[in-house]
């Protein structure tokens, strides 16, 4: 039987630590699903479809990862795809409660789907989607965070609209004083 299993996520935009998590799960399991959510608790920069479309290149390189949109309950989802194995990467304490909270939703809803956390790698502990676009918004080096092709994007972006971040974190001097 193939063993498949979903990396789900905003992917606001992708990073070196998604693409990490998805690559090591590539590693493990059959068949990989990167499964890109419109959560409409966030208030997304990009459109579903960049996100996607930036997923995809991401993973490219990896045979076995499919990238696909997500809709509704991510455990509805996950078993409508004949996947019963969810993967997320944890970076820190302050993932680990919210992430426990999600696991166990998903359990209570009474599905077949384990939850199975993947420790992120040291290098990539500090990143997130926010941290990400905070940084961009000011033009600052993301190269190092981010693969070329969302650096391309968020640069674009930020010449062309001046968009400022939907991050909320506050890495910058403010207006006030
Ligand atoms: P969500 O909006 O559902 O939180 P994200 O796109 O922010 O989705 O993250 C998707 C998954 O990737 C989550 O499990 C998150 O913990 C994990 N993740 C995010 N950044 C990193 C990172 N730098 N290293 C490892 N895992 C990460």
């Amino acid at each position: 039987m193939e063993r498949k299993a979903m990396c789900p996520g905003s992917f606001d935009p992708v990073t070196n630590g998604h693409v990490d998590i998805i690559s090591r799960t590539a590693a493990i399991f059959d068949e990989v699903v990167a499964t890109v959510f419109a959560n409409p608790n966030k208030d997304h920069l990009l459109p579903l479809d960049e996100r996607m479309e930036l997923v995809e290149g991401a993973v490219a390189h990896i045979p076995n990862v499919v990238v696909e949109r997500g809709d509704g309950l991510l455990v509805e989802c996950a078993r409508r795809r004949g996947i019963n194995v969810i993967i997320k990467g944890l970076r820190a304490v302050s993932d680990f409660e919210y992430e426990f909270q999600m696991a166990q939703t998903n359990r209570a809803l009474g599905n077949a789907v384990e939850t199975l956390f993947m420790m992120a790698r040291p290098e990539h502990a500090y990143l997130s989607s926010s941290l990400v676009k905070e940084l961009a918004t000011h033009g600052a080096d993301i190269g190092e965070m981010v693969p070329p092709a969302v650096q391309r994007a968020l640069e674009e972006r930020r010449k062309t609209t001046g968009e400022p971040s939907a991050s909320g974190i506050q890495l910058s001097g403010g207006d006030e004083g």
